[in-house]
């Protein structure tokens, strides 16, 4: 029998959030039904429940950045027993056999992977995310949280620390590379610990001063705001590496131009319309401009076992399932310090 789950949906676009419960499936041999403590609440959240990347799929249960307890394993789990601690990022499937698949990049399987919310299960049923009280997931999908990083603390990390931690891995932050953050918000508060535990020499770029004594808290070398036109002019041909986690547009060419000859512009943040940059603002330096999409499973068991030893710890507040729509009009003014958590078990 299905049991029933509590969750908070969003109904349709711009409507607030509503109570309401749904029918998981049982869970099957190879599936993980976990009772969720903690589900972090990501930008990309607002971006879907807004439309801002086409039309979702309502009602629409967003969360990605969900810890629990298992609750129960089906028989032909192994890895995970009753009462361990775990967590589910931003997919909960993926063929399993194509070449990224084979190779532990799940998010690029060709099939087309599974999200957590807003997508379909390949039997076609709509997929519910974490602000709910239980999820049930396959086992290839779950992954272990260290003992030494405490739940609520860890949310954060199965989106936000997956995001930032495998294009810094790929492009080689660490020892005598110059990176910088742009935006120091959910993602770019992460970004910049982790850059910082990789040996890299950290620069923030924010839009103000306002957070400066945060960033450097987390381990951030330099601080600058780019509402400062000067910014720019003093950061020319500085950086190895830049991360961008902004959620909205920036003006590309200037960033570019804070690269070394050689550097490269990787892009997180998905703001809904596009970006425009000049030809010769790569040209010139031999630049690069890419992405980045979250990370794979492996990857995501080897950041959370990276932040654990290396104390990479989210800052996070925590709120209640009534407290979720104050919290996204927050988020949107980036005054959250620095990702807000839903306490699952607020909803009583
Ligand atoms: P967030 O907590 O809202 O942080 C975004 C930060 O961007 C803000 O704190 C702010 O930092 C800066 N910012 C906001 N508006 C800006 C503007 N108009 N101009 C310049 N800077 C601005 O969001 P998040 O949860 O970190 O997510 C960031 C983006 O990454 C979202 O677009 C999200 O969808 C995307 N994302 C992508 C992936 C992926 O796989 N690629 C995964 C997760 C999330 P300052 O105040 O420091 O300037
Ligand atoms: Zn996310």
């Amino acid at each position: 029998m299905p049991t029933t789950t509590a969750v908070l949906q969003s109904p349709e676009t711009g409507a607030p959030f509503e109570r309401a419960t749904i029918e998981r499936r049982d869970p099957g041999p190879h599936d993980v039904e976990i009772e969720i403590k903690h589900c972090g609440i990501c930008h990309s959240d607002i971006h879907q429940v807004e439309g801002d990347w086409g039309s979702g799929i309502f009602p629409m249960v967003p969360g990605h950045e969900i810890v629990g307890v298992v609750a129960s394993v089906g028989d032909e789990v192994e890895g995970f027993a009753e009462g361990d601690r775990v967590g589910v990022g931003c997919f909960v499937d993926s063929c399993g056999e194509c070449e990224y698949c084979a190779d532990g990049e799940e998010q690029h399987c060709t099939k087309g992977v599974v999200l957590t919310y807003n997508g379909k299960d390949y039997d076609g049923n709509p997929t519910h995310g974490g602000y709910s009280t239980r999820i049930v997931v396959k086992d290839h999908f779950v992954v272990h949280v260290p003992d030494e990083i405490e739940l609520d603390v860890a949310a954060p990390l199965l989106c936000a620390g997956i995001t930032t931690y495998s294009p810094l891995k790929r492009w080689g932050a660490g020892e005598g590379k110059r990176v910088a953050i742009v935006g120091m918000g959910g993602l770019g508060h992460v970004a910049v610990q982790i850059a910082k535990a990789m040996g890299a020499e950290v620069t923030v770029l924010s839009q103000t001063t306002s957070k400066e004594e945060d960033g450097r808290r987390f381990g951030a070398d330099a601080y600058y705001a780019t509402e400062d036109r000067e910014t720019f002019r003093k950061l020319r041909g500085s950086f190895d590496l830049i991360l961008n986690t902004v959620s909205a547009n920036l003006p590309i060419d200037r960033y570019l131009s804070t690269l070394r000859v050689g550097g490269a512009m990787v892009n997180v943040g998905a703001p809904s319309e596009p970006d425009t940059y000049h030809a010769f603002s790569l040209i010139g330096g031999r630049r690069s401009l890419a992405g980045s999409s979250v990370g794979g499973l492996p990857e995501t068991q080897e950041m959370l076992d990276f932040c654990a030893e290396h104390g990479v710890e989210p800052q996070i507040e925590r709120v209640t399932v009534d407290e979720v729509d104050g919290a996204y009009e927050r988020i949107a003014d980036s005054s959250v310090r620095y990702r807000c958590v839903i306490d699952i078990a607020s909803f009583g």
